[in-house]
């Protein structure tokens, strides 16, 4: 018996013409990612793609579904076992491998599928006759068209006929790449790291950018920053973070400015970097895990002093969602864990005990002319070291070019 997986796609299905586009890079990230599991052929066919292992080729189906389950762009991933296009095989192949499907259930349906118009039975009378042998094989069963427990489908397409029972939920989405690149800054929070999946989700390529003050930040804090990386990687493919060090900068910020102003003034220098950081690694937009309200700093007022020092776009997914619904994102991604683990972040050095929550933007820049930013921005800029975060954790630091 030959089992593989079929993976459903939702939106891309209206993308008309630029459709083949879409679809083809669906197929390279899940090529990408199936070369660990073993050797598969992976192809399209009547708005599925095929994983199916290559003949006599060793291959983990298990771990592959679950890498398939990951790719943004599929909404369900279903093992199904094929046979010929011929009744009779359809038959042994359906008393075969659907009863271990069927264990905990009480009720099923039959759902046929008939994409090649050449077979000579119609769905409604496939339906009945794989009904009729499951009801056999699994006598304790009934049908329920209404509300069944398991939906066994059957699909006669154009390479054979399918059969299968459940599908597993995608990650939905658009596929990664079809929606440009762009700079996330990550910090060991709750939020940014959900704010990353939610943009690559919609097919955005991550890179990250990461702020530390060492030794006010410690070696671990950082650490932990990478491992939020090489989680929300499992979802995105291999993200590249660049850490700058704010230490020197902040220090200058607490010698010369308000206190009150700190958190502001940090928040439009990690804005400026990060737009530089943008343009150096052609990332399209700034993605950061801002809510509204949810401080000081992420008042509307607030955000517009912030917004205010940049000209490309900054997206923030999570700027309408309540503390809760984004830890249950961060909780359904395997983030959340990792996210209160107790380190310190650069943001929370030097916190004024009474921040601006209605900052004037005219107040905001009188006290940035206190300092003298150019020399301050450009050692953070020099300062700046890369690691390569892959899917598995794994991590290749590297110093700057030139
Ligand atoms: P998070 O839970 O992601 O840390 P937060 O609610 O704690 O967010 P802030 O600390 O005010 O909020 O930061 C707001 C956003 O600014 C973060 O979501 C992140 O995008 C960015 N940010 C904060 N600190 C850093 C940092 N050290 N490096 C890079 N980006 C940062
Ligand atoms: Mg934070």
């Amino acid at each position: 018996m030959k089992e593989l997986l079929l993976c459903k796609y939702g939106e891309i299905i209206l993308k008309g013409a630029n459709r083949a586009f879409f679809e083809n890079l669906l197929c390279r990230e899940l090529k990408f990612r199936a070369a660990r599991h073993g050797d598969f052929s992976i192809y399209r066919s009547q708005s599925t793609i095929y994983i199916e292992p290559k003949e006599d080729a060793v291959c983990d189906i298990d771990g592959m579904l679950e890498s398939a389950l990951k790719v943004f762009g599929i909404v369900g991933v279903s093992r199904a076992a094929v046979c010929d296009k011929d009744m009779d095989a359809i038959r042994t192949l359906a008393r075969e491998y659907i009863p271990q499907f069927l264990a905990g259930a009480k009720t099923f349906k039959c759902e046929a599928k008939r994409s090649d118009k050449s077979f000579p039975l119609s769905s409604p009378q496939i339906s009945a006759e794989i009904g009729g042998v499951l009801l056999s094989a699994c006598p304790r069963l009934k049908v329920d068209v209404n509300n069944p427990d398991v939906v066994v489908r059957i699909e006669i397409r154009e390479y054979g006929a399918y059969i299968h029972a459940g599908q597993y939920k995608g990650a939905g989405g658009m596929p990664l790449g079809s929606n440009g690149k762009g700079l996330l800054l990550l910090s060991g929070g709750i939020d940014s790291p959900v704010a990353g999946w939610m943009m690559a989700k919609r097919g955005v390529k991550l890179e990250a950018l990461h702020f530390e003050s060492y030794p006010y930040t410690s070696e671990q804090a950082r650490d932990k920053v990478l491992d939020l990386a090489g989680i929300v990687a499992g979802w995105s493919g291999s993200i590249r973070v660049h850490v700058i060090s704010l230490t020197h900068l902040q220090e200058e910020l607490k010698r010369c400015c308000e206190e009150d102003y700190f958190t502001l003034l940090l928040r439009r220098a990690m804005m400026r970097l990060a737009e530089r950081a943008a343009k150096e690694f052609e990332c399209g937009a700034l993605i950061t895990g801002e809510s509204v309200g949810q401080v000081a700093s992420q008042t509307m007022e607030a955000l517009a002093v912030t917004n205010s020092v940049v000209s490309l776009p900054v997206f923030r997914p999570c700027v309408g969602m309540d503390k809760e619904e984004i830890i249950q994102i961060a909780r359904k991604i395997d983030t959340f864990e990792t996210s209160i683990l107790p380190f310190e972040d650069c943001c929370t050095v030097f916190t004024p005990r009474h921040p601006r929550t209605r900052p004037e933007l005219s107040k905001v820049e009188a006290q940035e002319a206190l300092i003298d930013w150019e020399p301050l921005l450009e050692e953070a800029w020099a300062s700046m070291y890369h690691v390569n975060v892959r899917p598995d954790g794994s991590r290749a630091f590297w110093q700057k070019r030139d």
